[in-house]
């Protein structure tokens, strides 16, 4: 497992507190988390501060977490996303103890167990319909009422769990309800369902079951057979915490679980829940789980977003149970920090403008030696063509302009980065006045010398050798949201989908050493940002690359 990116002067957190003491007084010997998601989807950000939080006190104490699916609604889950979920899990940087588990190992188990409450006159099989249910059930201020069918006899729930089972019964003819308190002030604990018919297979058991646990009773069941000791889950679950200890209570459980609850990463700018992502994806707003736009960790992955960034931004947004919205900036942050120790260099010019160097001859070639890093020896150098005709970028030349302008002006001198100082002389225009190519002189011994003998460049462009480099693709990102809550109270996310959220630059040219760009490899394409191969479309006749994010934060200049 890699370091968990945790600072170690930082002060305990709630968890690693209670944790702390439960080994200090013996409460507990080894410490087992687990990381349970319901395969219905990919994860997401929110998942893998989630991911950070198990599988890092596990390391943290010396302790082991394991990967449950917590598969108890076939209607939703997929195979697709139980791999996804695996592979992301792993490229986070996390491995789990043992054999992937899956709550549907304990069907039997669990059901073996609603006999048992059944049997010790705790469950019975209730007729009421979701309607009628909800009417006994009162509310905050108002008490329930029994359900008609709680007095039902031992052997009557016994025949009837058994019909329920058998697949007798039609679905929503009858669940399975525990007997705990209709008037309870806790609304989770007015006789909670814990069986439901549902005639459906099951992508890990088939056929077998026509009647599937609730997640309530599942869930803390799931941990006491496995041994986990502090099982995290979201503060949503804090009102559930009741019903997880009656059920541990009631049984003959192997192990005494306890559940603590944390906040949810919320992230400006970004939607955090499965089923608006998938909706995104399902209506195709979005190229799939893993567009770059999306907060998924494949569509993270896939943008360029590295693991340590990820690990380190789930640690600096902190584990607390205080609801908040984390500014997506810090995000930015964490993946710019990152690339920018470990990024190679490149250059790459996005919107091409040949310069024809009229001083220096048609027939030379020179091969100018750059580094890989700065400040990073051990990445090496590599090497730029260079000839009489290179290409810069649009935006870095201009006819006339005022001082603040530190680029390529008629009569002004700039650098080429790691190769000469250039002057301009002419723009050549074609019938409509668009400027199609720039002439300039190259000024004599200015490579590698800075200042050169008193020779003053405006500024340092990029550039690249107009018959030596590699044609590509580029993909610029912006937010997929223009609203810093896109789904608050009262908001419909989809309206407020930034139109310009990808922006596609064919015709891009990059320096000749990116032809063995890997989808390993980032690149700080200089005065660009940070770039990566995509892996879904990128091939060797086609490259394409995208941007992570730019050097600097310029979003709020923009808005
Ligand atoms: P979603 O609302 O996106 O569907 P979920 O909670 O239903 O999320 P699960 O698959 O049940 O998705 O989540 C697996 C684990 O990840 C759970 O323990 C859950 O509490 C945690 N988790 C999910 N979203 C977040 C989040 N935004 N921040 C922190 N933990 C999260
Ligand atoms: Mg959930």
């Amino acid at each position: 497992m890699p370091e968990n990116n945790k600072s170690n002067d930082k002060p305990l957190n709630f968890i690693e507190k209670i944790i702390t003491n439960d080994l200090a007084k013996g409460a507990v010997n080894k410490i087992t988390t687990r990381f349970p998601p319901e395969p219905n989807g990919y994860l997401h950000i929110g998942h893998a501060k989630s991911i950070c939080l198990n599988f890092g006190l596990a390391k943290q104490f010396g302790g082991t977490c394991h990967l449950r699916f917590d598969d108890t609604n076939p209607a939703k889950e997929e195979v697709e996303y139980v791999d996804s979920i695996k592979e992301d899990i792993h490229w986070l940087g996390f491995e789990w103890d043992g054999e992937v588990r899956f709550t549907s190992d304990y069907f039997d188990q669990l059901y073996d167990w609603a006999i048992f409450l059944i049997k010790e006159n705790k469950a019975y099989v209730c007729d009421l319909n979701q309607e009628e249910m909800r009417q006994y059930r009162g509310n905050l201020t108002q008490a329930g009422q029994d359900s008609p069918y709680r007095s039902r006899s031992v052997e009557e729930n016994l025949a009837l769990f058994e019909k329920m089972r058998l697949g007798e019964l039609e679905e929503g003819a009858c669940s399975l309800r525990v007997k705990i308190d209709m008037s309870h002030p806790n609304m989770q604990m007015r006789d909670p369902v814990i069986y439901r018919i549902k005639k459906m297979a099951h992508h890990q058991t088939g056929d077998k079951w026509c009647i599937y646990p609730s997640y309530d009773y599942a869930h803390g069941q799931g941990d006491a057979i496995e041994g986990i000791s502090h099982s995290i889950c979201t503060l949503e679950f804090e009102e559930h915490r009741p019903v997880y200890d009656w059920f541990i209570n009631n049984l003959p459980v192997p192990s005494t679980p306890h559940q603590y609850e944390f906040s949810r990463l919320n992230v400006n700018y970004t939607i955090t829940s499965k089923r608006k992502l998938k909706l995104l994806v399902d209506e195709k707003h979005v190229d799939g789980w893993d567009d770059p736009r999306l907060p998924t960790i494949s569509g993270m992955r896939r943008r360029g977003f590295t693991p340590k960034s990820i690990r380190q931004f789930c640690d600096m947004a902190g584990v607390t149970r205080v609801d908040g919205v984390v500014d997506v900036s810090m995000l930015e942050y964490a993946i710019r920090n990152d690339l920018n120790e470990n990024a190679q260099r490149a250059m790459c010019v996005l919107h091409p403008l040949k310069v024809i160097l009229t001083n220096y001859p048609d027939d030379k070639k020179e091969q100018m030696i750059a580094p890989s890093h700065p400040n990073r020896d051990d990445l090496g150098t590599r090497t730029l063509p260079f000839s009489r005709e290179i290409l810069i970028d649009q935006d870095d030349f201009r006819e006339v302009a005022n001082k603040k302008y530190k680029r390529l002006v008629i009569g002004k001198r700039v650098r080429l980065r790691n190769s000469y100082i250039i002057e301009a002389d002419a723009a050549i225009k074609d019938d409509d006045g668009n400027i199609i190519e720039v002439h300039a002189r190259i000024i004599e011994d200015t490579v590698g010398k800075n200042p050169a003998d008193g020779i003053k460049a405006k500024g340092v462009i990029h550039w690249v050798c107009a018959t030596d480099h590699i044609d590509c693709e580029v993909r610029l990102y912006d937010r997929l949201f223009t609203e810093e809550a896109p789904d608050a109270a009262g908001k419909d996310f989809l309206d407020s989908i930034n139109p310009n959220s990808l922006e596609v630059l064919t015709g891009c040219k990059g320096e000749i050493g990116l032809k063995n760009a890997t989808v390993k490899d980032h690149y700080q394409f200089e005065r660009e940002g940070y770039f990566i191969l995509d892996t879904k479309y990128s091939s060797d006749e086609r490259k394409i690359f995208n941007r992570t994010i730019g050097l600097r934060d310029t979003w709020e200049r923009k808005a």
